[in-house]
């Protein structure tokens, strides 16, 4: 993929830096600052080059009104001690007061901007704001793909303003998505999870579209397992949705392998603990539960990352917040983890509990690159195009 990068940008200029700022609060301390350390490659690089920061953030939802306790306010004094340099704060992310605060700053000085979306043009992507906010600045550049799949003022409207950059962590992002399905090394395999089949369908039916091998799990395999006319107990099943399995099954046909489960982890209770056992799928009784992937499955799904050259994977394999039902998704993380470390896989993984799942596991790191980004992860699974990154393309 073709993008603007830092190292592209002039030297000894402001940058108007869209970062993803919409940290978890509690009583206004910061109680995970793992966003604000994300921003720090970009911000350094931008001062290596004599640059001024002036950082635009949102922060919750205040809904195009100026809310005091959704103010970024808190964040400044915290960005401070991990950047160890002061960090600047304006009370608007537009406008005289946040213009003469720019002006004051030193090269490589760093200030943050108020909430953009105290302004109610910024979800409504109005060009009279883009306009204000890149008058504040010479270049833009965006860091924050996690925002990247609305067209927001802040996000997308300034780009078409002023020439455009993607920041070290967006460049990041960018390089794995595009190593996972964009231009991926295959065979590629995909791993797909997770509850439902309706709130994946767009995502199952662009991956096997692109992928040489997809292989199912979690509670959506159960409707396919439904589907192809499997008992399944009293397991989570969208019923309704056989049909849409049906139809990604054959879709499928002589393009995209697709493997689903051949034994799984059932119980008649869903508790932690639970009295669990394997079974084959002819093997399910009326009053049980699929929870898990089984061992044999596993081992599938070991073989299949064996012999492929690149993994894409969203969506637990089972109810891993339960153990004994962890262990599918567990074990498969794991072995994964173990291909991408000897290099022998590019893993790439994202969506909100399929990160804790393999934070659970405990590879997260292990992995080539894991997403934090959700929505906009998932989208560009589904193949969309995220307007804040089209904006960058060159
Ligand atoms: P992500 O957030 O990574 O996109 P999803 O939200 O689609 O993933 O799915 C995660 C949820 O799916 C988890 O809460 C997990 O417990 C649930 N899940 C996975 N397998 C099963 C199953 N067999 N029965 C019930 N729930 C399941
Ligand atoms: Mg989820």
């Amino acid at each position: 993929m073709s993008f603007r990068r830092i190292e592209d940008a002039p030297n000894n200029k402001t940058a108007l830096v869209r970062v993803d700022f919409n940290v978890p609060m509690a009583e206004g301390q910061i109680t995970d600052d793992t966003r604000l350390r994300a921003a720090l490659p970009t911000i350094r690089a931008l001062q290596a080059k004599g640059c001024k920061i002036a950082l635009l953030a949102h922060f919750d939802r205040p809904k195009g009104k100026r809310v005091p306790e959704m103010s970024l306010g808190p964040v400044a004094p915290a960005l401070e001690k991990l950047l160890r340099a002061p960090v600047a704060f304006a009370d608007d992310c537009v406008g005289d007061a946040a213009k003469s605060a720019i002006a004051a700053l030193g090269a490589g000085g760093v200030i943050l901007l108020e909430n953009t979306r105290f302004h109610a043009g910024e979800e409504r992507n109005d060009p009279e704001l883009a306009k204000q906010m890149a008058a504040l600045g010479d270049f833009y550049v965006n860091d924050a793909f996690s925002a990247a799949h609305r067209a927001h003022a802040s996000t997308e409207g300034i780009a078409h303003l002023i020439p455009a950059y993607a920041g070290k962590q967006m460049e990041r992002e960018l390089d794995a998505l595009d190593a996972a399905l964009g231009n991926p090394k295959r065979p590629v395999l995909g791993i797909v999870g997770g509850a439902k089949v309706s709130t994946k369908l767009d995502l199952l039916q662009n991956l096997i579209a692109k992928l040489d091998k997809l292989a199912i799990g979690g509670g959506m395999a159960n409707t396919f397992l439904f589907a192809q006319g499997h008992e399944i107990g009293g397991s989570l099943a969208e019923k309704e949705m056989a049909d849409n399995a049906r139809e990604i099954l054959a879709a499928a046909k002589g393009k995209c392998e697709i493997l689903l489960p051949v034994d799984v982890v059932v119980a008649k209770e869903v508790k932690a603990h639970a009295q669990a056992r394997i079974c084959g799928l002819k093997d399910i009784a009326a009053d049980e539960k699929i929870l898990d992937v089984g061992e044999k499955t596993v081992r599938h799904l070991r073989d299949a990352m064996k012999h492929s050259h690149t993994l894409i994977w969203n969506g637990p394999l089972g109810l891993f917040e339960m153990p004994p039902f962890d262990q599918g998704t567990v074990l498969v993380a794991q072995a994964a983890a173990e291909l991408a470390k000897s290099g022998k896989l590019i893993a790439v993984a994202g969506g909100g509990d399929t990160v804790a799942a393999l934070n659970h596991a405990g590879v997260a790191d292990d992995f080539t690159f894991v997403s934090t980004a959700g929505g906009a992860f998932l989208e560009w699974m589904e193949g969309k195009a995220l307007p804040g990154v089209e904006a960058l393309k060159t």
